[in-house]
């Protein structure tokens, strides 16, 4: 690269969010180039081999992939969608959740879900109508999601945002189990108890429950075929270019400077990467101290450790659900514990063998993890952690093996291998800081503090990614339409957006 290089977008971090941006506009014919400081793009969406078995590290599932719901659209018109290789998870029960030795299988569909409900508790009727009701109307009532035209953003209120959803499923019923039932997907927002927003939970298992599908070839399958889209475009997409400083002039980003390489122009730069991260790359603008102390202030989510088992061939029965344990009766709290009685509950993802269909060939655990667990190791890079932390890695693999006994008796008899990850590898990979899972917290107290426009005082910033908007695959992609939206115009995307979904039904 040499300075003269100049763009009409640089894009920082290669995450969802940068590439889903990097095809809108790459295929509105401006000049793209997108900086990724790792080796491998994707963020979270990055996948790995080990033993010839595929592991994914951060994407697992996908929800609303039929023709004509939100995230097949999305994917039409990010030009990926024939691209994808997706399989869809059962009917009857795409999860499975075991809390305290119960088991529920979730129904795909909101009514199979709620008839499913009734018939297992018949006395509580009222509050299953009472609660599918509000979760649907809290899911009509975003307006980009639904495909309707919008007037603006600004902090605007989202409804339910405000509630607690441990207090209005409580407020609703008083049976354990079925609170359970009603709350188990907490661990897909690393929701806490007093403060997991009713936002945010309706619009996760609305989107699952809509249809659920698992990712066959992996979540790297979505960056690479973004890639394509891009580099076909005329686009770029480069790796191993962290991106250190943001030099302004006049508010406006003059100099995008690169570690080891020659600086870059953009005429617009879209940062994927933390908010506050890019803020504090910028140099020679006016940013208020308030802004920033208010991004400094933000929580991150938990991070996790994650461990990949490598299965014996024909060992284990595939089971086309993702599980997920909880040791006790209760389905919160799992981050919320006391190192020596770690861990509390997991949550299980199988690929199926492309041999032999019908077993897995390979599980991963998830389980929450704090960061500070790994305070001994901050300063450390990866593959150079050294012995103890080597150790420690083991242990706690154990540990999750003990757990996953109660659900597979032989599994270390079946288990080839295993590998695992912790809250520093999320760090060292994604750049994310403390390995947070799904980025910045949002607390149903106080929604605001996590909000965060993506346009910024520098006028040709922006922002994108889990952090604007909400984590996870939807919430991201929503992410890129609002931030190109600043660039496009919004409503010129949304008109967009349907008649891609027309055509698809
Ligand atoms: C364990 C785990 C499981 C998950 N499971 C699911 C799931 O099943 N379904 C689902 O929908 N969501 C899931 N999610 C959430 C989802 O993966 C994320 O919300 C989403 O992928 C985040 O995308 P992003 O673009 O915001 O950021 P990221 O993926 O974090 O991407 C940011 C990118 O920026 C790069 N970067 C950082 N700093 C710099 C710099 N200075 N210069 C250049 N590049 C930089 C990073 O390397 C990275 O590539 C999961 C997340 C985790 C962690």
């Amino acid at each position: 690269m040499s300075v003269q290089n100049t763009y009409d977008i640089v894009i920082i971090g290669s995450g969802l969010g940068g590439l889903a941006c990097g095809s809108i506009l790459s295929q509105r014919g401006y000049k793209v180039c997108i900086l990724e400081q790792h080796f491998q793009i994707g963020g979270c969406l990055q996948d790995f081999k080990r033993n010839g078995q595929l592991f994914d590290t951060g994407m697992h599932y996908i929800g609303s992939y039929e023709d004509g719901q939100i995230l097949n659209t999305l994917f039409r018109y990010f030009n990926i969608y024939d691209k994808i290789e997706v399989s869809k998870l059962d009917e009857n029960g795409f999860d499975v959740l075991q809390a305290g030795g119960n088991e529920f299988a979730i129904p795909q569909g909101v009514d199979a879900f709620r008839d499913k409900l009734i018939k297992q508790f018949p006395e509580e009727e009222k509050a299953i109508i009472t609660y599918f009701d509000k979760i649907l109307e809290i899911y009509n009532s975003v307006d980009i999601v639904n495909l309707r035209n919008i007037l603006n953003f600004d902090f605007e209120a989202k409804k339910g945002e405000g509630e607690n959803v441990y207090d209005f499923v409580a407020s609703l019923t008083d049976n354990l189990d079925l609170r359970n039932i009603l709350c188990y997907s907490n661990s897909l927002y690393a929701g806490k108890k007093e403060s997991a927003s009713l936002f945010i939970h309706a619009i996760i298992n609305v989107f699952y429950l809509q249809s659920a599908w698992t990712l066959v070839k992996g979540g790297g399958q979505i960056a690479g075929a973004f890639k394509d889209v891009i580099e076909a475009n005329g686009g770029e997409v480069i790796i191993n270019a962290r991106v250190t400083r943001l030099v302004c002039q006049n508010d406006k980003i003059e100099e995008i400077q690169i570690e080891g390489c020659e600086p870059i122009k953009g005429k617009q730069v879209i940062s994927n990467i933390e908010p506050l991260t890019t803020m504090q790359m910028v140099e020679g603008a006016n940013i208020r101290k308030v802004y920033l102390k208010r991004l400094q202030q933000q929580e991150q989510t938990i991070s996790c450790y994650s461990l990949y088992c490598v299965l014996n061939e024909r060992s284990v029965k595939y089971a086309n659900a993702n599980f997920y344990y909880y040791k006790n009766n209760e389905v919160w709290g799992l981050d919320d514990y006391d190192e020596s009685i770690w861990p509390q509950g997991y949550m299980l993802y199988m690929k199926e063998s492309s041999i032999h269909k019908g077993f897995a060939e390979s599980i991963t655990l998830l389980s929450p993890m704090d960061y500070n667990e790994m305070e001994p190791w901050f300063d450390t890079g990866i593959e150079k952690r050294g012995n103890d932390y080597k150790q420690m890695k083991l242990e706690k693999g154990e540990r999750l093996l003990d757990l996953l006994e109660d659900k597979y008796p032989d599994i270390r008899l079946n288990i080839k291998a295993t590998y695992a990850s912790t809250p520093l590898t999320f760090r060292d990979y994604t750049g994310v800081r403390g390995g947070a899972m799904y980025g910045v917290k949002t607390d149903s107290r106080n929604p605001v503090a996590s909000q965060v426009l993506p346009r910024t005082r520098v006028k040709n910033l922006f922002l994108t990614g889990q952090n604007i908007n909400m984590h996870g695959i939807l919430g991201v992609s929503v992410s890129a339409i609002i931030t190109c939206g600043e660039i496009l115009g919004i409503n010129s995307i949304i008109d967009e957006l349907r008649t891609f979904k027309q055509e698809a039904e």
